[in-house]
């Protein structure tokens, strides 16, 4: 029976003898004992009862039995929703009530979520070699061969919950077309093949993780050392043996901190990656300067994984996001949706076989942020160069309006990022009595930091209205899991802040 998008993703290598997850202990498992694994719990999955279409939310540790969840969801017609490991029981409440979820798998160190689970059933399991509990243990899990559930491009495949960043987190319905196109967009932009083994230290409940990771690695026929999370040392540790990395902004930062990260040691590599966040030109060029490698940063959203990329081969533009991608669209549009000038700032919009099909249960949103034409408008403020590569300014929602000018935050804090003592800034807005609001500084840094002579510095380099009218020196910036700053706490933190 035809799948699309478990054939698409999955099955090309069903046979294949060769690794595709490396684990932390040493071991490995080939792209033919995944999908067998994978084919035991669709049986699990189907034996519940569940029809095509329905959502299996998922809470579970990042292992390979999660990522085999993710393909006996697709193999059964299912729709795979996974969800943060960071989340509250409430917040588990709401995505299963929102969600409609009919299935709910968490670890079972999380027990105390079957009393959030409402409608959905709860299963707790202990995934990963040496499972038990609920779904029967893996050796025990019928063997024989699975029968596909038919699913066409068009349908379902994933729902997605947005990083919450800039209010709650609404649910992005992922078609197969969506997943498989920009999997195979990917595969070939990025040069992914069978050889190559990333390095995968995302999460797996986002779309940088289970889509741009794993789905164009699963596509090349490539393999993955899959660790848990971020950890400086097993990063090092791993990197020798990897062809490529994908990371967030901070993942590179941290190994900056590191001298044990050299030229020598990342020499064999062919390809870094940055998203999710801005990565600062800063980052890039010191990253370049330590290492010889030029990271490529793309760019994307939950709503349409990814839409520009920093070319592979060609330049790589430090604080850009590159060209669109083959087949995506995006332009920089004013409110009606027109393509403004090159060079001037306005709303970034894309289309593309990649772009969602809507927000789950949010027809309203739907309508509001995807036009008829098919444009998705991000909500992200973008530049295009006249050679057509895309700059982030920032989001729209972070956007500093003082006195009838506009701000941009990321022009701020770049110069801020690199004034000494200061590890990392974020610029936001602060109401103020006439102008509506004025720019305030928050700065990262291990010591004091001076701010008078850091304003004084800013005089004849940034215009007078740019210039940050508060200061506030914190540790550390709040950030979420994907490593996004949170400035709307930022912003209800330090909104009394302006003094005349
Ligand atoms: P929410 O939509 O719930 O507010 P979110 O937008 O953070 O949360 P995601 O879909 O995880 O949720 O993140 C997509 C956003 O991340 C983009 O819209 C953009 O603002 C930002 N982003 C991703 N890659 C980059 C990049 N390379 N440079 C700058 N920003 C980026
Ligand atoms: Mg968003």
């Amino acid at each position: 029976m035809e799948n699309h998008a478990f054939d698409r993703l999955f099955g090309r290598h069903a046979d294949a003898a060769t690794p595709f997850l490396h684990l932390p202990d040493g071991s490995h498992i080939t792209h033919q004992a995944f999908l067998h694994r994978a084919e035991r719990f669709a049986h699990v999955l189907s034996g519940l009862g569940l029809q095509p279409g329905d959502r299996v939310a998922v809470q579970v540790p990042k292992c390979a039995d999660a990522l085999a969840l993710y393909a006996a969801t697709l193999q059964a017609g299912l729709v795979f929703l996974p969800l943060n490991t960071a989340y509250t029981a409430p917040e588990i409440g709401y995505f299963l009530a929102d969600s409609g979820a009919a299935l709910f798998v968490a670890d079972p160190d999380r027990a105390e979520l079957a009393e959030v689970a409402g409608e959905a059933r709860a299963m707790f399991e202990t995934l990963g070699p040496e499972a038990t509990g609920t779904l029967p243990p893996l050796a025990a899990l019928a063997p024989e061969h699975f029968e596909t559930v038919a699913r066409g491009p068009g349908d379902l495949a994933a729902i997605l919950y947005t990083s919450g960043t800039t209010g709650r987190s609404k649910g992005a319905m992922l078609t197969g077309a969506n997943l498989t196109s920009n999997a195979e967009t990917l595969m070939e932009a990025w040069r992914f093949t069978a050889d190559d083994v990333l390095l995968h230290a995302l999460p797996i409940f986002h779309t940088h993780g289970l889509f741009v990771a794993t789905n164009t690695t699963l596509v090349a026929g490539g393999s993955m050392i899959l660790l848990p999370k971020f950890d400086v040392e097993e990063v090092l540790a791993g990197l020798p043996m990897a062809t490529a990395m994908m990371g967030v902004p901070t993942f590179y930062t941290r190994l900056l901190a590191e001298e044990r990260l050299t030229r020598d040691l990342v020499a064999h590599m062919r390809l870094f990656i940055s998203g999710s966040a801005p990565l600062l030109a800063e980052t890039h060029r010191a990253f370049t300067e330590r290492t010889g490698h030029e990271i490529l940063e793309r760019y994307g959203m939950t709503e349409l994984n990814m839409a520009t990329s920093n070319p592979y081969e060609g330049e790589r533009r430090p604080g850009t996001v590159g060209p669109p991608l083959p087949g995506v669209e995006a332009k920089v549009c004013n409110e009606a949706g027109e393509e403004l000038p090159r060079g001037e700032i306005g709303m970034v919009e894309v289309r593309g076989p990649n772009v969602f099909a809507g927000y789950w249960g949010m027809p309203d949103k739907t309508a509001e942020e995807k036009r008829e034409n098919g444009f998705f408008i991000t909500g992200d403020l973008g530049q295009m160069s006249e050679d057509g590569y895309l700059t982030i300014v920032g989001r729209g929602k972070d956007l500093i309006i003082s006195g009838g000018y506009n701000i941009y935050p990321r022009e701020v804090e770049e110069m801020l990022d690199e004034a000494p003592g200061v590890t990392e800034s974020a610029v936001i807005g602060i109401p103020h009595p006439d102008l509506g609001e004025v720019p305030f500084a928050v700065l990262a840094a291990p010591g004091e930091v001076e701010t008078d002579a850091l304003a004084a510095s800013l005089e004849g380099r940034l215009a007078r209205f740019k210039q940050p009218r508060g200061w506030a020196v914190v540790e550390a910036l709040p950030r979420n899991t994907m490593g996004k700053v949170q400035k709307a706490e930022l912003r209800a933190r330090y909104k009394d802040s302006f003094q005349s």
